[in-house]
């Protein structure tokens, strides 16, 4: 019973709203993702859902139970966050093993309550049940950390502290696993590295995850749905590729990757396509319908075909350029390109032994009409 439901959610600090008429339904077993720009209310939405924010209004259930006024340590929530909020004195099986000694402590008779504060007066665990031990055995296992149970967290790196942060919500079994920026204390390496074993192990145990960020490239390469939130509200909520492909706005087409995104004014439209004069005068075809006369159009740097050759004029879109520059990007070249008086951004992959297009070069741009998306 792991769905999340969230109701009309509204959350204002000192009368500023934070929060306003949030839904969302994320589905059992679901990885969900929340994304958007500092302070657009991702972590607002969060604490709400673990139980550590009063929502001003709404509600929020967890499977069937309305958990709107229940306390956080009763919401069965597991929680992840950006600083590992590791016990730098405990080692990590220690660590792991915590929440279930608390657990141990309040359902405990008197001699396992007085061996387990004994422990901890002594800044120390105190013993561990077999059950336990298994446990924490096993979960470090699961993270792949199993070898180094006996270090501290200050002898690891953060990637195994995260995977240490990560064991030790798990080892509650929660209904739910939230996951406040996980990855942004890490390299870029390690952060690449890190989201598959995320999603792996998310993957094993079929829990349901919101895992905020507020990197596209994160969101889009791990959830199976996306929440795009801006200025405390959700602006879109769909998958990763209709996202990309289908966003509902400027800011959101900007927002889940770079794109060219140009003002238009309709000159002729039907069911088989529109007709567009973009504000440098140029003349585009775009498959899609509309039924309004001025219109933003979207064409992604990828979906552009750039060629030196000058001959072919009279094909579909196609724009005369100049290169202005090029900037190389691993398996790919950006080049950004002069047409009239607009600017495009164009994405080409990069092919060994081809030289790469000097800045002054004259090209031709062709856009399928297929890839010029109007808002
Ligand atoms: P995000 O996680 O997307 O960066 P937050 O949810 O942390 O955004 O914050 C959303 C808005 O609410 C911001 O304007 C932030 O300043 C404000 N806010 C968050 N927590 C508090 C708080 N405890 N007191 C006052 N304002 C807050
Ligand atoms: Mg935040």
């Amino acid at each position: 019973m792991g769905s999340v439901k969230i109701e009309n959610l509204h959350k204002s600090f000192n009368g500023i709203a934070a929060l306003e008429d949030v839904s969302l339904e994320i589905r059992e077993g679901e990885f969900f993702a929340l994304l958007g720009p500092s302070g657009c209310g991702k972590t607002t939405t969060m604490r709400c859902v673990a139980g550590f924010e009063n929502p001003t209004s709404g509600k929020i259930y967890i499977g069937d139970r309305d958990v709107s006024n229940i306390p956080a340590n009763q919401r069965n929530c597991g929680m992840v966050f950006q600083s590992y909020a590791l016990f730098p004195h405990l080692t990590v099986f220690e660590n792991v093993a915590y929440s279930l000694q608390v657990r141990r402590f309040y359902q405990g008779g008197l001699g396992t309550k007085l061996s387990v504060l004994g422990g901890m007066l002594n800044r120390k665990l105190g013993k561990v049940d077999k059950d336990t031990e298994k446990k924490v055995r096993d979960s470090l296992d699961f993270v792949e950390l199993g070898h180094l149970a006996d270090r501290l967290p200050g002898q690891l790196s953060g990637g195994q502290q995260q995977r240490v942060a990560l064991a030790r919500a798990l080892i509650m079994e929660p209904a739910v696993l939230l996951m406040d920026e996980p990855l942004s204390n890490l390299d870029k390496k390690l952060r690449n590295s890190m989201r598959v074993t995320i999603r792996r192990i998310q993957q094993k145990v079929g829990i349901t995850t919101i895992f905020v960020t507020h990197d596209q490239e994160e969101a889009m390469s791990m959830a199976d749905r996306v929440a795009v939130m801006q200025g405390g509200k959700l602006v879109q909520v769909d998958s990763p590729t209709a996202l990309y492909s289908n966003p509902c706005s400027t800011f959101v087409a900007d927002f889940v990757g770079s794109s060219n995104i140009f003002k238009g004014m309709v000159k002729s439209s039907s069911d088989q396509g529109t007709v567009l004069q973009l504000d440098g005068g140029q003349l585009i075809r775009s498959s899609f319908g509309t039924t309004r006369s001025e219109v933003e159009v979207i064409i992604r740097p990828e979906s552009i075909m750039l060629t030196a050759d000058q001959s072919e004029k009279e094909a579909a879109n196609s724009l005369e350029g100049t290169i202005t520059m090029s900037t190389y990007l691993g398996p790919s070249i950006r080049y950004d390109v002069q047409a009239g008086n607009l600017q495009f951004e164009v994405d080409k992959t990069f092919e060994a032994g081809t030289p790469l297009f000097s800045p002054g070069t004259k090209v031709k741009l062709s856009i399928d009409p297929n890839l010029v998306v109007i808002l």
